[in-house]
């Protein structure tokens, strides 16, 4: 049985009230698949803050949650990062990166997938 120890994770802290995940060389994660093993995981504990201008910050959040399930699903179905700010396959350094992007699949991934 796959474990989340075996896509890298190393660990968990809780800070400002908020379970935190980490992984090798980053000081957070919003997920992280292993395509090779068919496995991955997202991480919701930094997706409710800040809330955005104009934005509940429910709504925000599903929508964060949605984006970051969908980039890591596309991992797993063989995608590597878009340079496209706005796909959804682009690298979240941060929320801004997350906020900025779309839930959906630039026309290049999109063409990349193996299912239509
Ligand atoms: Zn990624
Ligand atoms: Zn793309």
């Amino acid at each position: 049985m796959l474990s989340i120890m075996d896509i890298g994770l190393l660990w968990t802290e809780e800070v400002d009230g908020e379970v935190v995940a980490h992984l090798r060389e980053h000081n957070f994660v919003f997920g992280e698949a292993d395509a090779g093993r068919g496995c991955a995981i997202i991480s919701l504990a930094r997706l409710g803050l800040p809330p955005a201008e104009g934005k509940p910050a429910a709504v925000l959040f599903r929508r964060r949650a949605l984006t970051e399930a969908v980039h890591e699903i596309g991992h797993l179905l063989g995608l590597g990062h878009c340079p496209k700010e706005d796909c959804v396959m682009h690298f979240s350094n941060s929320l801004a990166d997350t906020d900025r992007k779309s839930p959906e699949f630039c026309e290049r991934c999109r063409d990349q997938l193996p299912v239509t």
